[in-house]
């Protein structure tokens, strides 16, 4: 997510600091009240606070208040309570490769919504008009 923000953003130095201070701060948090460890509490311990972190340190680049920073990590977190961890042959590449990949757009999502006016602009063609998008869609048998 970073590097996301630093290469493809324009990120400056003070925004990649920022960025690391939040989600360092995020990260200790989960570390104090919970776990980091896989083999402790499972994924969350590790995609899910990977993925709260990175959504902390983009709102933060974002210029989000505490709060929305706070809730961007929260919602990016949520969905991994419960996830086992139990890679492939004991190989940290299957299920982890896509679980943190997810995660990441876990992250992105979670800071879009968390800063109000970026998750209430869904087009009026995409709430049951059947105005576009599959509705409109034609498909070839
Ligand atoms: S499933 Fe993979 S990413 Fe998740 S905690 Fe286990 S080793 Fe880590």
């Amino acid at each position: 997510m970073l590097v996301s923000v630093v290469k493809h953003e324009g990120g400056t130095k003070q925004q990649a600091r920022d960025f690391l201070l939040t989600a360092s701060a995020i990260g200790g948090l989960i570390k104090h009240l919970s776990s980091i460890s896989g083999a402790e509490v499972g994924c969350q311990g590790e995609a899910g606070s990977a993925a709260s972190m990175a959504a902390s340190g983009l709102c933060a680049v974002r210029d989000g208040a505490p709060q929305q920073i706070e809730h961007a990590a929260e919602m990016a977190l949520e969905h991994h309570p419960g996830m086992t961890c139990d890679p492939v042959h004991g190989l940290v590449q299957v299920p982890c490769i896509e679980r943190n990949g997810f995660g990441a757009i876990k992250a992105y999502a979670a800071t879009s919504l968390a800063i109000p006016g970026t998750g209430k602009e869904m087009s009026v063609k995409f709430k049951e008009t059947s105005l576009g998008g599959l509705a409109v869609t034609i498909t070839e048998c």
